[in-house]
Parts: C-alpha cells; structure tokens; sequence
C-alpha cells in the first residue's frame, strides 16, 4: 500500500490508447507502460493496472483496484454492483441483432422461437424479458458472427460499431438491444479511505474538465457596434462573452466558448448580422 489511488485500464485493446490519452490530457506523466502489469504516474498518486477489460468490473468490486475504465456493456453484463461514476465520451458502440442477409426480422415480435447466439447472455435476456420474447440465448465466447453460417444460431446479438464484420458474414444489423460507451467505474460511489477519495475527487474534476474542454470551442469575431445586441442573442454562450473594442471605432471583438457542436448551425446567421474575421480555437482545458 502505497497510499496512492489504483485504477485498472484494459491493457491491450480498443479502451486502451482513448483512456491512456485522456489520463494524459489530465495532466497525468504516465511512465512507459509496455508489458507492464503495475504503472505509476509521475506527477499525481496515482497506479494504474493493466488487465483484461472483461476482469476490471470484478477487480474493482473486490477492491483489487479503486476505481476502472471500461465499457458499460461489460459493466452491465458482469453485473457486480459496481457504480457509474461518469460516462468518458469514447469507444462508443452498441450491441445489435443481426440475422442472415436472405432471412427478414421486421419487428422484435419475429424473434419468438428463435435461436440468438451471443457473448452478452445476460443484458440480452434482460432485453428479452422486458419485451417479452422468448426465444433460446447461446453464450459463446467470441466469434459470435459465424454462429448463423454454421447452423448453430438463427440471429446474433452482438457489438456493432462500424459494420464491416457483419458484412463480411453477409449479416443485416437489426434492433438495437443495448448503447454503450467508456465509463469510469468504483466499488461504491464514495471510496472508503477519506485521501483516496480526495484523489478521486481530484482526478473525476480533471476528466470534467476534459470532457467540457472537448465538447466547446472558443469563438472569436469582429462585429460592427450596432449590431452586437443581435450577435450576442445568437450565440449560445457558455457564459457571458468578452467583448473588447478595437483600433477601427465602430467595430467590437465578441469572444465566447460555444459548445462545438453548434458552431455550424450559427455562423450563418453570425455573418448576416455582420460579423467577420470568425475565428473557432480548440480548448484544452476548461474549468468551471
Ligand atoms: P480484452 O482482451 O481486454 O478482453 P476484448 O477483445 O474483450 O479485449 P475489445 O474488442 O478491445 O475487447 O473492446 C473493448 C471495449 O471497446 C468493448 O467492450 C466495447 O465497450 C468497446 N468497443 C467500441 N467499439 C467496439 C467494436 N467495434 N467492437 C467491440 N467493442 C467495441
Ligand atoms: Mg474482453
């Protein structure tokens, strides 16, 4: 024990560079972590624990580790009581039904009597019972998606994100059964030990801040003076914008952090209200 904080990462996978990176915009130095099982961190108490991604529920549950980054659809399928402490923004997937290109699934009522192969038996069934299907649940272990060419299974239900595997297995995608993304994970949604918490506590208000940082862009413009009313009505500040005055006298400079995904819906009417010289910069980091 060595009174710093341990989390648990998947060691090799497509968790682990996005959780990685997001430690590092933390502000985190992580040492050089090649096949390494134990990684301390240069600048904050920190341990981090490199393990399979389908382990990390039950360590952290076991308290092996403090706290994990892993997929909710793992969370939920392990069910080990762990808490979602928040939701990371990243390796966004969702697990689907998929059938046989020549078949038809046209509503979930045609799933009755099926045979569904899949690695998440337990959200499935979930899924099943609440919209009262029955239909018989194979658990494999992997490579779900040959399941139906092989005879063994009707349909699959299985993670999805871009679509290539299924096709190559001349598979449709089908009714969504479950959204998942990166969550932070703990035992309890207070750790224990008061200065591991403190820690904690540290470290969820950087990754906060990241995720705020990420989601906005600082927007930067030039705007005639009779029109800065209308301007400031239409953008959707986080707070109030800075507005300073510039050498030319009847023009103003607007800055202001905008939330990214509305710069489009907005530049428009920006330049029908006159402003020119738009500038939009990536924020690092933003604390509020
Ligand atoms: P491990 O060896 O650690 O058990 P794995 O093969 O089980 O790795 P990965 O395929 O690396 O796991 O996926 C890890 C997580 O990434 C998934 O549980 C899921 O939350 C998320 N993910 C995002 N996109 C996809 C995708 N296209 N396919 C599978 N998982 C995805
Ligand atoms: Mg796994």
């Amino acid at each position: 024990m060595n009174g710093n904080l341990k989390l648990a990462l998947q060691k090799k996978g497509r968790l682990t560079e996005k959780s990685l990176e997001l430690l590092s915009l933390c502000g985190l130095d992580i040492e050089n972590y090649s096949e390494r099982l134990v990684v301390s961190v240069r600048n904050f108490p920190l341990d981090i624990l490199f393990l399979r991604d389908d382990d990390i529920p039950e360590y952290v549950q076991d308290g092996v580790a403090d706290i994990g980054i892993v997929g909710e659809n793992v969370v939920y399928e392990k069910q080990t009581g762990t808490k979602v402490l928040e939701k990371l923004g990243f390796g966004r997937c969702s697990l689907m039904f998929a059938y046989p290109e020549k078949n038809e699934l046209k509503k979930i009522e045609d799933i009755n009597g099926k045979t569904i192969a899949t690695t998440y038996p337990r959200i499935l069934n979930e899924y099943l019972k609440k919209n009262n299907i029955k239909a018989k649940v194979i658990e494999l272990s992997g490579s779900v998606e040959i399941a139906p060419s092989l005879g063994v299974a009707d349909l699959i239900c299985d993670i999805v994100s871009t679509g290539n595997t299924l096709m190559m297995n001349k598979l449709k995608k089908s009714f969504k059964v479950f959204e998942s993304e990166a969550v932070l994970i703990s035992a309890e949604e207070k750790l224990k030990d008061p200065k591991l918490n403190e820690i904690l506590n540290d470290l969820l208000g950087r990754i906060r801040s990241v995720k705020t940082a990420h989601s906005s862009k600082y927007l930067m413009m030039n705007v005639p003076k009779d029109s800065l009313e209308t301007i400031l009505e239409i953008i959707p500040s986080l707070k109030s914008p800075t507005v300073l005055s510039l050498a030319e006298e009847n023009m103003l400079a607007v800055h202001a952090v905008i939330p990214s995904d509305k710069f489009w819906q907005i530049v428009n009417d920006l330049k029908s209200a006159g402003a020119s010289g738009i500038l939009l910069l990536p924020i690092d980091n933003l604390i509020q």
